[in-house]
């Protein structure tokens, strides 16, 4: 079995998968054609990327592809419906960089407090400015408001409560008990959230329902003097709102994302960045050691797993329901050709199998448990003639 590494991972992730069994192919510097080429040349069982696009042509290439791993949270990057039309498992790596992206937004919360970076560059300059910087507000008993709970939603509140904040959410997947069991304050909707939180920090994807959505209701909601962090994308904030409310109520802005962001180093200007009350890093989130290792760690664990059980953990692209209506449950001795002949018999009426699992119990006298997902309607004669089959102990169907 053979995986191709077409992106950056560490060394171990290499080491893990050669350990595991694996013949190993790694190349960071394929992409597009070069990457199409590789498929052709090697056609890997599995892929693993990290930001490499894969297209529709790329999963096409290699005839023995059957997993691909996406070391990191998102999969936009992946052509899902060309390897669902391929049958080719697509797994993400969700949650290993949670601890680095809350690191980093602690950072910023801290340094809006407190300016770091702003005194920073003043000793850089020459200048000693104590009288300027001797004015923060402190955090403790003020109010931390996170908007999406999720992984890294999660990993922020649990740092924010041993700074001693007040901790109030609002996420539409948490309910009452689980902000209880949180320990924090669920708000009625965000901009009850942006009305208390003296820090209010974004922990969201990126999708349609999320694009700009700490607009100018948001802001105007917020208090004068708040601090506001994002470290989720740059577009689920309206960069015009927020700009006018940096100067217009002194809002400090703690930013890790931007609208536009560069593929490459390099010169950048943008209005936002450059305004005195941001504090702008490099969309360096997740960029530590500790969560690069962490995420290759687990692209590998899914790989092995999916080696030795044919189940792919954290899969994106299968089905959760289909038109399945009805369930075979039938038992028969583990004898060759009996499933063989039960699946020809659902052929020749035109049924459809959707899913199909095969139980083997112990003992000398071995006999198995099939579950099959059909679409029905099974008419009597062919229930009779399933259950006529050589070496079928019994048929049972269930409505689904
Ligand atoms: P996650 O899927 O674990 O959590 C996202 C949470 O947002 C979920 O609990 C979801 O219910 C909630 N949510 C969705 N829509 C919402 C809405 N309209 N209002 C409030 N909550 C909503 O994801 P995560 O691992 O916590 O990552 C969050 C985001 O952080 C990612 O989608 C990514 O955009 C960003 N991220 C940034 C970096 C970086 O380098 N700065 C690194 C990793 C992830």
């Amino acid at each position: 079995m053979r995986a191709l590494i077409a992106d950056k991972l560490p060394e171990s992730a290499r080491q893990a998968l050669i350990e595991g069994g694996l013949e190993v192919v790694f190349d960071a510097t394929l992409s597009a054609d070069s990457l199409l080429a590789a498929m052709a040349q090697h056609d890997p069982d599995v892929l693993l990327v990290r930001s490499t696009k894969i297209s529709a042509a790329h999963i096409a290439a290699a005839k023995s592809l059957q997993l691909i791993v996406r070391a990191g949270a998102g999969v936009n990057t992946i052509d899902l419906d060309a390897a669902s039309a391929h049958a080719v498992y697509v797994a993400n790596c969700p949650g290993m960089n949670a601890v680095a992206v809350a690191e980093l937004t602690w950072g910023h919360i801290l340094n809006a407090d407190r300016r770091i970076a702003d005194n920073v560059a003043d000793l850089r300059a020459g200048q000693w400015r104590k009288k300027t910087y001797a004015k923060a507000r402190g955090l403790k008993d003020r109010v931390l408001g996170v908007i999406g709970c999720g992984a890294i939603g999660r990993a922020v509140i649990t740092r924010g409560q041993a700074f001693g904040m007040r901790v109030m959410v609002w996420d539409p997947l948490l309910d009452a008990d689980g902000a209880r069991a949180l320990g924090v304050e669920l708000a009625t909707d965000i901009l009850e959230l942006a009305r208390y939180a003296d820090v209010l920090t974004l922990h969201v994807p990126l999708n349609d329902a999320t694009r700009g959505m700490a607009d100018a209701d948001l802001f105007n909601a917020l208090r004068p003097g708040a601090t506001f962090i994002n470290t989720s994308r740059g577009p689920v904030v309206d960069e015009v709102a927020l700009a006018e409310a940096i100067q217009s109520k002194g809002i400090r802005a703690g930013l890790d994302v931007f609208c536009g962001e560069p593929s490459a180093d390099g010169e950048w200007v943008q209005s936002l960045a450059g305004l005195e009350g941001v504090y702008g890093t490099h969309h360096i989130g997740a960029s530590t050691n500790q969560a690069q290792e962490a995420v290759a760690a687990e692209a590998c664990r899914v790989v092995l797993e999916w080696k030795h059980t044919g189940q792919a953990p954290n899969c994106v692209n299968l089905a959760i329901n289909t038109p399945a209506t009805h369930r075979l449950v039938i038992r028969h001795a583990d004898e060759v050709g009996v499933l063989a002949g039960l699946l020809e018999l659902l052929r020749e009426a035109g049924i459809n199998v959707q899913r199909m699992r095969n139980i083997i119990f112990s003992g000398d006298h071995g006999a198995a448990c099939a579950r099959i997902n059909i679409m029905g309607p099974l008419d009597d004669g062919l229930i009779q003639r399933l259950r006529g089959t050589a070496n079928v102990l019994d048929v049972k169907v269930l409505e689904i």
